[in-house]
C-alpha cells in the first residue's frame, strides 16, 4: 500500500511557502545570513519543525519565525519556491497551488513586485526544469486591517492570469472576524481572483458561513469547527464548498483532540467536498502521502475512496475548465500506468 500511495498522482491546494522550506536550505541560508543561535542542526531541526507535543497553534506559529528571517531577499525566494516545487515533483505532486502573505517579506525592504515576482520565477524554472505545475494565492493577513488587504488585492490584480489565481485571508481568527474585510473581498471578486479564506481551524465555527457569505469563499481553508453544527455542514454541501483539510497539522495545532475527533470521515460520508493538504512540508514534517497514510490507518478510508480526495482536489483547483481537463487526463494517465482505473 505504501508503494501505492508514494507513486499516486497527487493534487496539493494548501501549501505555504513559509512553512515549506527545505530544511538543509533554511540551515544554510539562516547561517550565511549570520544566525548562528543554533549548537548544531538537530537543534535546528528542533526550532523549525513542531514535535507531537506541540500545545497550541500560537506555537506552532513561532516556527515561521525563522524562514521569514531569510525569505527577505529575492535571490532566497527564488530558491525556496524552486526546491519546494522540485521536493513535490519527487513526491508525484501534478499540481500546486503554493500560498504566502507578500507583506511579510517586505520587511528588509523589498518591494510588493519583487516578492511576488521572485516567487513567480521560480515556479516558472521549476516548470521549466521538472515539468511541475503550480499557481499562487496571495494571503492578506487578518490583523493586518482591511486596508493592506485592499493594497494586496490591488497590486496583485496584474498577475491574475499570469500565474497568480487567488487571494486568502489567514491569521488570528478569534480577534479579526471575516466581517472586518468585507470591502477588500468584495473588491477581489470584481477583479477576478478566485477565493478561499482560512475559517474554523481553532473552533470558531460561525467564521465559516461568514467567509461565505461575506467574504465569496469558494474555498475554506481547513473548516473543522462545521462539524459542530449540521446548519454549517448543510451550506458547504449547499453552495458546494471545498474544504482544504490539513489533518496532520491540524492535530499538531491541537485543533481536535485527537485523531478519532478529526471530522474528515463524518464531512465525506455526509457528502461534503473534502480535500487534502498539507499545509507546512516544513513546519508539520510532513507529505501528501503521510496524510493519506493517516487517513487509511487511522480513519478507515479506502484506496478508492483516497482517489475521490484526489478527483475532488482536481475539482477544488483554482484553474479554468480547459486546464482541469488537462488535469484530469493526466492524473488518469498515471492511474492507468499503475492499473487503478
Ligand atoms: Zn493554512
Amino acid at each position: 500500500m505504501m508503494d501505492i500511495l508514494k507513486a499516486l498522482p497527487k493534487i496539493e491546494l494548501h501549501c505555504h511557502l513559509d512553512g515549506s522550506v527545505r530544511p538543509k536550505t533554511l540551515y544554510e541560508l539562516l547561517l550565511k545570513e549570520g544566525f548562528r543561535e543554533f549548537r548544531d542542526y538537530k537543534e535546528f531541526e528542533e526550532a523549525v519543525m513542531v514535535r507531537d507535543d506541540c500545545k497550541s497553534l500560537k506555537e506552532y506559529l513561532k516556527k515561521f519565525e525563522y524562514p521569514l528571517r531569510v525569505m527577505q531577499k529575492r535571490e532566497n525566494i527564488e530558491r525556496i519556491t524552486y526546491e519546494l516545487l522540485e521536493d513535490l515533483d519527487k513526491q508525484k505532486v501534478k499540481y500546486v497551488e503554493i500560498r504566502f502573505a507578500p507583506y511579510l517579506h517586505m520587511e528588509e525592504g523589498l518591494l510588493f513586485e519583487e516578492v511576488v515576482e521572485s516567487t513567480l520565477m521560480g515556479m516558472e524554472r521549476a516548470k521549466k526544469d521538472f515539468g511541475i505545475w503550480s499557481n499562487l494565492i496571495l494571503i492578506c493577513m487578518r490583523h493586518e486591517g482591511v486596508e493592506k488587504s485592499i493594497e494586496v488585492i490591488q497590486n496583485a490584480a496584474k498577475y491574475i492570469g499570469k500565474g497568480v489565481v487567488a487571494v486568502d485571508l489567514a491569521g488570528n481568527e478569534q480577534d479579526f472576524p471575516p466581517e472586518i474585510h468585507e470591502k477588500a473581498f468584495k473588491l477581489a471578486c470584481e477583479k477576478g481572483y478566485n477565493i478561499t479564506i482560512h475559517a474554523g481551524e481553532t473552533g470558531i465555527a460561525e467564521n465559516i458561513p461568514k467567509s461565505i457569505q461575506l467574504l465569496h469563499a469558494k474555498r475554506i481553508g481547513h473548516g473543522i469547527a462545521a462539524a459542530k453544527d449540521p446548519k454549517i455542514m448543510d451550506l458547504l454541501k449547499e453552495k458546494n464548498i471545498f474544504l482544504e483539510m490539513c489533518p496532520i497539522s491540524n492535530l499538531q495545532t491541537k485543533s481536535v483532540g485527537s485523531i478519532e475527533e478529526y471530522p474528515i470521515r463524518k464531512f465525506f460520508e455526509k457528502g461534503l467536498k473534502v480535500t487534502v493538504n498539507t499545509d507546512n512540508l516544513t513546519v508539520s514534517n510532513t507529505s501528501l502521502e503521510r496524510e493519506y497514510k493517516l487517513l487509511i490507518e487511522k480513519l478507515g478510508f479506502s484506496l478508492d475512496e483516497i482517489l475521490r480526495i484526489i478527483q475532488n482536489s482536481i475539482d477544488a483547483a483554482f484553474i479554468t475548465h480547459d486546464e482541469r481537463e488537462i488535469l484530469r487526463k493526466s492524473v488518469d494517465e498515471e492511474l492507468r500506468k499503475l492499473e487503478l482505473i
